[in-house]
């Protein structure tokens, strides 16, 4: 008998994670490789909140947290929450966990019943439709178009719905394509959700502080409040504290839901760890500088990539809003042969052209839902930008 369950097999490793060990045996090789595969910012954190985290387990908050997250950390994310999107939610229904990943994990566990459908747009972040699997749902992926930056269209929205549908699961600023939703787009969509009272929002706000735009990022329950009774909100410290190994993320919700998740966290992890819980404090209540000069620093790059990306003849780039990501369309480019006279035929053999012949790692868009595109992380220095995309405009060249 196979000593592995079923639902394990239903599921795959993480694309960055098999990125990593080939640009591994390429450096031991002695090869020279610029990683943009990277999905994390490449910045320390912030001394003040490493002092805080020290200062912390000095004093010996090193025990068992509530399950549900430290009250104080609660109250500061219940201020952000506040702050960001006038959103007010009593801290009974906010949940901590390690990582906004478990937050969606807990999320889809605690409510999807066996064949239940979750509405993905695709591109996606690669772990929703494997989480979605993992607790006997459906997921169903809604692709876009590239020109409108692959955004999910009301009209897609009310064709994909089903009375099995059970979430709608929103990312925005989007990783892998940076893209991020209007007011006005988030009003036509939340209008389709109004006519399907059984079908419940999840938002991963993980990229929301990286907003590029002069408009800062608008929540989905700012135009439509009334959904709020059937809404999870997801965020975190990684991506605008530079807090990825922290391990801390929250959601807030409807406070059976919330519920619900702090059951399933007390029998599987408990509450997540208290040194990190504490950086999380520091990191939401104190000196908030350090946001904003972390997102100049990625909107330069990401200027930069867009130049250099668009430069590269056979790909299509349209400029993300926020995030550290671009999304080159590069079907022109299928179909070609390498100068040893090999087919590129997929985008996953043009990702491996590249890195092989430009020094360059990326992900192939297929991994995200999307065949004929790739996925390119800035979270890198403005130098190796620049060098990779010189690197992938040379090699693109030899494509025949
Ligand atoms: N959601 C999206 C869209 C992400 O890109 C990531 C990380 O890459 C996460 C959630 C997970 O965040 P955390 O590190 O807080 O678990």
């Amino acid at each position: 008998m196979d000593v592995i369950a079923d639902r394990i097999k239903r599921i795959k490793p993480s694309p960055s994670g098999a990125a990593r060990t080939i640009i591994a045996k390429l450096r031991e090789e002695g090869r020279v490789v610029i990683d943009l595969t990277v999905g994390e910012p490449d910045f320390p954190t912030p001394s003040h909140i490493l002092q805080a985290a020290a200062a912390a387990a000095n004093r010996g908050e090193t025990r068992y947290t509530h399950v549900q997250g430290m009250p104080t950390l609660r109250e500061a994310i219940r201020e952000q929450f506040l702050n960001d999107f006038g959103l007010d939610y009593p801290v009974a229904d906010i949940i901590v966990s390690t990582g906004a990943k478990q937050v969606i994990f807990n999320g889809l566990a605690a409510t999807v019943n066996d064949g239940d459908e979750v509405i993905i747009p695709a591109p996606y972040w690669v772990s929703y439709p494997d989480m979605v699997l993992l607790n006997g749902g459906k997921p169903v992926p809604v692709s876009a178009y590239p020109e409108t930056h692959y955004k999910l269209t009301p009209g897609a929205l009310e064709r994909a719905i089903t009375s099995r549908t059970k979430w709608l699961l929103l990312n925005s600023p989007c990783n892998p394509t940076g893209a991020l939703y209007s007011r006005a787009e988030l009003a036509a969509l939340m209008n389709v959700l109004r006519r399907h009272p059984h079908v419940w929002l999840m938002t991963d706000d993980i990229y929301a502080h990286l907003n590029f735009t002069a408009e800062r990022t608008v929540h989905p329950l700012e135009v439509a409040p009334d959904l709020k009774t059937r809404t999870l909100i997801v965020n975190g410290v990684s991506k605008a504290y530079a807090m990825t190994g922290w391990r801390i993320g929250y959601g807030a919700g409807p406070v059976a839901l919330i519920k619900a998740m702090a059951t399933l966290q007390s029998q599987s992890t408990s509450g997540t760890s208290s040194v990190s819980q504490a950086a999380a404090l520091e990191a939401l209540s104190g000196p908030q500088e350090c946001v904003a000069a972390f997102r100049d620093i990625f909107k330069a790059r990401r200027d930069a990539a867009v130049a250099g990306l668009s430069r590269v003849p056979g790909l299509e780039v349209v400029q993300p809003e926020g995030a550290f990501y671009v999304y080159p369309s590069c079907t022109q480019l299928l179909g070609r042969r390498t100068p040893e006279g090999k087919l590129i035929d997929t985008d996953a053999d043009l990702v491996a052209y590249f890195l092989r012949h430009a020094g360059v790692a990326l992900i192939d868009g297929t991994a995200y839902g999307v065949p004929g595109t790739f996925r390119v992380s800035y979270a890198n220095s403005l130098d190796n930008i620049e060098r990779a995309c010189v690197n992938m405009q040379l090699a693109a060249k030899r494509l025949l």
